[in-house]
Protein backbone atom coordinates (compact mmCIF):
# COMPACT_ATOMS: atom_id res chain seq x y z
CA UNK A 1 0.00 0.00 0.00
CA UNK A 2 1.34 3.71 -0.50
CA UNK A 3 0.43 7.05 0.06
CA UNK A 4 -1.77 8.93 -2.43
CA UNK A 5 0.08 12.23 -1.45
CA UNK A 6 3.30 11.53 -1.42
CA UNK A 7 3.80 7.99 -2.66
CA UNK A 8 5.65 6.18 0.56
CA UNK A 9 5.27 3.28 1.49
CA UNK A 10 2.82 2.48 4.34
CA UNK A 11 2.08 -0.11 6.62
CA UNK A 12 -0.92 -2.29 6.18
CA UNK A 13 -2.63 -1.08 9.11
CA UNK A 14 -1.45 2.57 8.56
CA UNK A 15 -4.47 4.95 9.44
CA UNK A 16 -2.15 8.56 8.33
CA UNK A 17 1.10 8.24 6.02
CA UNK A 18 4.57 8.56 8.51
CA UNK A 19 5.92 10.82 5.89
CA UNK A 20 3.51 13.61 4.97
CA UNK A 21 0.73 12.70 7.69
CA UNK A 22 -2.02 12.17 4.86
CA UNK A 23 -5.04 10.05 6.47
CA UNK A 24 -5.05 7.01 4.40
CA UNK A 25 -8.33 6.20 2.62
CA UNK A 26 -8.57 2.16 2.33
CA UNK A 27 -10.78 1.39 0.04
CA UNK A 28 -9.84 -2.31 0.18
CA UNK A 29 -10.67 -2.23 4.22
CA UNK A 30 -14.07 -0.88 3.76
CA UNK A 31 -14.95 -3.82 1.09
CA UNK A 32 -13.70 -6.33 3.70
CA UNK A 33 -15.60 -4.60 6.76
CA UNK A 34 -18.81 -4.88 4.43
CA UNK A 35 -18.21 -7.99 3.39
CA UNK A 36 -17.82 -8.98 7.05
CA UNK A 37 -20.77 -7.24 7.90
CA UNK A 38 -22.54 -9.12 5.14
CA UNK A 39 -21.62 -12.50 6.73
CA UNK A 40 -22.33 -11.17 10.39
CA UNK A 41 -26.22 -10.34 8.93
CA UNK A 42 -25.98 -14.00 7.34
CA UNK A 43 -24.36 -15.81 10.83
CA UNK A 44 -27.42 -14.04 13.01
CA UNK A 45 -30.36 -15.37 10.94
CA UNK A 46 -31.38 -18.81 11.97
CA UNK A 47 -31.58 -21.15 9.06
CA UNK A 48 -35.33 -21.88 8.14
CA UNK A 49 -35.08 -25.82 6.65
CA UNK A 50 -32.90 -26.60 10.59
CA UNK A 51 -36.16 -24.74 11.91
CA UNK A 52 -38.91 -26.54 9.97
CA UNK A 53 -37.10 -29.96 10.36
CA UNK A 54 -36.48 -29.82 14.10
CA UNK A 55 -40.74 -28.67 14.53
CA UNK A 56 -41.34 -31.48 12.43
CA UNK A 57 -39.12 -33.60 14.07
CA UNK A 58 -41.49 -32.71 17.60
CA UNK A 59 -44.38 -33.35 15.50
CA UNK A 60 -42.88 -36.30 14.34
CA UNK A 61 -42.66 -37.89 18.06
CA UNK A 62 -46.66 -37.26 17.94
CA UNK A 63 -47.04 -38.57 14.68
CA UNK A 64 -45.27 -42.21 15.84
CA UNK A 65 -42.33 -41.36 13.12
CA UNK A 66 -44.77 -41.13 10.41
CA UNK A 67 -42.88 -37.81 9.12
CA UNK A 68 -39.20 -39.07 10.00
CA UNK A 69 -38.23 -38.68 6.32
CA UNK A 70 -39.19 -34.88 5.90
CA UNK A 71 -37.93 -34.46 8.88
CA UNK A 72 -34.42 -35.74 8.88
CA UNK A 73 -34.30 -34.40 5.39
CA UNK A 74 -35.21 -31.19 6.35
CA UNK A 75 -32.10 -31.00 9.53
CA UNK A 76 -29.74 -32.54 7.26
CA UNK A 77 -30.44 -30.24 4.16
CA UNK A 78 -30.05 -27.47 6.65
CA UNK A 79 -26.90 -28.50 8.55
CA UNK A 80 -25.74 -28.40 4.82
CA UNK A 81 -26.65 -24.77 4.31
CA UNK A 82 -25.46 -23.66 7.91
CA UNK A 83 -22.10 -25.34 7.11
CA UNK A 84 -21.91 -23.80 3.62
CA UNK A 85 -23.58 -20.00 4.72
CA UNK A 86 -23.09 -20.05 8.26
CA UNK A 87 -25.99 -19.18 9.88
CA UNK A 88 -27.93 -20.45 13.47
CA UNK A 89 -29.90 -23.62 14.04
CA UNK A 90 -26.84 -25.65 13.66
CA UNK A 91 -28.34 -27.33 17.37
CA UNK A 92 -31.99 -27.26 16.27
CA UNK A 93 -30.77 -29.41 13.08
CA UNK A 94 -28.91 -31.82 15.46
CA UNK A 95 -31.28 -32.28 17.70
CA UNK A 96 -33.92 -32.67 14.75
CA UNK A 97 -31.57 -35.34 13.69
CA UNK A 98 -31.61 -37.07 16.78
CA UNK A 99 -34.77 -37.08 18.02
CA UNK A 100 -35.51 -38.53 14.04
CA UNK A 101 -33.51 -41.34 14.54
CA UNK A 102 -34.92 -41.72 17.94
CA UNK A 103 -38.01 -41.98 16.42
CA UNK A 104 -37.23 -44.52 13.69
CA UNK A 105 -35.47 -46.68 16.35
CA UNK A 106 -38.51 -46.99 18.40
CA UNK A 107 -40.54 -47.52 15.70
CA UNK A 108 -38.55 -50.35 14.57
CA UNK A 109 -38.58 -51.67 18.02
CA UNK A 110 -42.03 -51.31 18.30
CA UNK A 111 -42.35 -53.36 15.35
CA UNK A 112 -39.95 -56.33 16.34
CA UNK A 113 -41.85 -56.26 19.65
CA UNK A 114 -44.97 -56.76 17.42
CA UNK A 115 -43.94 -59.03 15.21
CA UNK A 116 -42.03 -61.07 18.08
CA UNK A 117 -44.94 -61.20 20.20
CA UNK A 118 -47.23 -62.37 17.03
CA UNK A 119 -44.68 -64.97 16.86
CA UNK A 120 -44.52 -66.25 20.39
CA UNK A 121 -48.67 -66.23 20.21
CA UNK A 122 -48.34 -68.15 17.11
CA UNK A 123 -46.24 -70.48 18.66
CA UNK A 124 -48.45 -70.65 22.22
CA UNK A 125 -51.75 -71.67 19.85
ZN1 LIG B 1 2.31 10.63 2.46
Amino acid sequence: MKCSKCNAELRKDAKFCSKCGEKVESSTKTTTEKAKAVVENKTDTTNTLSLVGFILSIVNIFCCGSLFTPAIVLCIIGLIQINKNGGKGKELSIIGIVLSAFMLLVAIAITIIRTAAGYTSYINY
